[in-house]
């Protein structure tokens, strides 16, 4: 899956959401976040992203790996 990082939070730019083949990218109160149950890997999302939030899991960087369980438990819980 992709994963959408700190750099979307409180900008949330949308170009990603217009991209997505299958619809997969949800907006929440301060980020956006990509369903991984739901995405394709299809990379589409992640050139498109104006302040580069989007990483592909294994692309994360370090100190930014957590938001794959965050993305993870909104789902869970929505
Ligand atoms: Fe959507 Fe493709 Fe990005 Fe996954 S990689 S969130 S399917 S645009």
């Amino acid at each position: 899956t992709y994963v959408i990082a700190q750099p979307c939070v409180d900008i949330k730019d949308r170009a990603c959401v217009i991209e997505c083949p299958v619809d997969c990218i949800y907006e929440g109160a301060r980020t956006l976040y990509i369903n991984p149950s739901e995405c394709v890997d299809c990379h589409a999302c992640e050139p498109v992203c104006p302040v580069e939030a989007v990483f592909h899991e294994d692309d994360l960087p370090p100190h930014w790996e957590h938001y794959l369980t965050v993305a993870t438990e909104y789902f869970d819980e929505v």
